[in-house]
């Protein structure tokens, strides 16, 4: 037992890591999801047992077997977070617990095990202990941080799997939009769904990315950046992108609101947003909210903006919503201020920028 208390903790450090001089080229100009740091950290849960062998080793491959559970059931859990560089020097992360804790509500859905809040935590400040150097510092850049949990155990039956591996990963990635947020074009799926009453929809599992991926082509298709999930009873209320929250905003009334919990992701930057615009006079409200309401607020110019929130993007303004019976705008197609202003106060705390006055941010170096 170390410190932080991971069980069994070993380092293996990598005996050719990435010469400084190519590390700072690819981390100066990194692909979204293709360059990956030296290290991982890998801990294995075995029924009786329990959570064991946490080591970080050098990046590699996994060897595993064909018969392991997740390659047929596919129960898979995930996060995404940030570790941004301070002006100072240091790297933070921003509401890392409650990525701990939204892990373990997918755990729970998902029938996978518990993992110690401290040690999501330890598992991550162990990664950058050894890989900080990745963690980029130019504008709007960071390191993601994709923790992941799967179900390991190489047997074919039908039931939750008795050994499960979990591991966190590391990627440089550049500011999403170079020269600032472009509004998006969305594509409304009336035939499909994500996620139904009682299904995985709150969960951050790899299931729901993979019934998101034909809409998403199909939006795609359309001319569009991104799917919009209707509800899976009625299809009347809007639910989600395929990995963002969606808010809709009323200057007049400064009321902003946004489709309640159930089927959806309960975002963590969709959280912040409550307590940042409460703090800015709006007020939010959670509701139901039909894609009919969303088309004539629009057309009337009642409802000001729209934007779409996720780790990865942080906030997207909405520009177009385009579907099978035509299309509207929202706000000319044009960025809204409140959009733009929420935008850059998320991203000052965020990047250490802006006193944390929330208990938000946790320093790791
Ligand atoms: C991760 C995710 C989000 C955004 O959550 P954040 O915690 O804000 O990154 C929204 N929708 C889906 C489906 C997601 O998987």
């Amino acid at each position: 037992m170390t410190s932080d208390g991971l069980p069994d903790l070993r380092h293996e450090p990598h005996p050719n890591p990435t010469p400084a001089d190519q590390r700072r080229a690819l981390v100066a100009d990194p692909v979204f999801g293709t360059v990956f740091t030296d290290h991982m950290f890998q801990m294995t849960w075995t029924e009786g047992r329990g959570w064991h062998s946490a080591t970080v080793k050098p990046y590699g491959p996994l060897t595993l077997s064909p018969a392991a559970a997740v390659l047929h059931y596919a129960q898979e859990i995930f996060e995404g977070l940030k570790a941004y560089r301070y002006p100072d020097g240091g790297i933070g992360l921003f509401r890392a617990e409650a990525n701990a804790r939204r892990l373990n509500l997918s755990a729970q859905r998902m029938a996978m095990p518990h993992l110690p809040e401290e040690w999501f935590l330890a598992s991550i400040r162990e990664l950058l202990a050894v890989d900080g150097d990745w963690v980029p510092s130019q504008e709007e850049a960071s390191l993601y941080l994709r923790p992941y949990m799967f179900a390991s155990e190489a047997f074919l039956g039908v039931r939750p799997a008795k050994e499960f591996t979990y591991l966190v990963i590391a990627s440089p990635a550049a500011a999403y939009f170079k020269n600032g947020p472009k509004p998006l074009n969305l594509w409304v799926s009336e035939e499909f769904n994500r996620a139904g009453p009682g299904g995985t929809g709150a969960a951050k599992c790899g299931g729901n990315y993979a019934a998101s991926l034909l809409p998403q082509a199909e939006a795609i298709e359309h001319g569009c950046d991104q799917v919009v999930f209707l509800d899976a009873v009625k299809y009347e209320n809007v639910d989600e992108l395929g990995g963002m929250n969606l808010f809709f905003a009323y200057e007049n009334e400064r009321v902003l609101y946004t489709p309640k919990l159930g089927t959806i992701l309960p975002g963590i930057t969709r959280d912040a947003i409550f307590t940042l615009a409460t703090e800015a006079g709006w007020e939010v409200r959670e509701t139901d909210y039909s894609l009919a309401r969303w088309r004539d607020d629009a057309e009337s110019g009642a409802l000001s903006e729209a934007f779409a929130c996720g780790t990865a993007a942080v906030i997207t303004p909405v520009g177009t919503v385009k579907g099978r019976n035509g299309e509207f705008k929202v706000n000319g197609g044009e960025a809204g201020k409140f959009t733009m202003q929420l935008r850059q106060t998320i991203l000052d705390l965020q990047h250490g920028r802006a006193e944390d006055t929330h208990g938000w941010t946790v320093k790791v170096a």
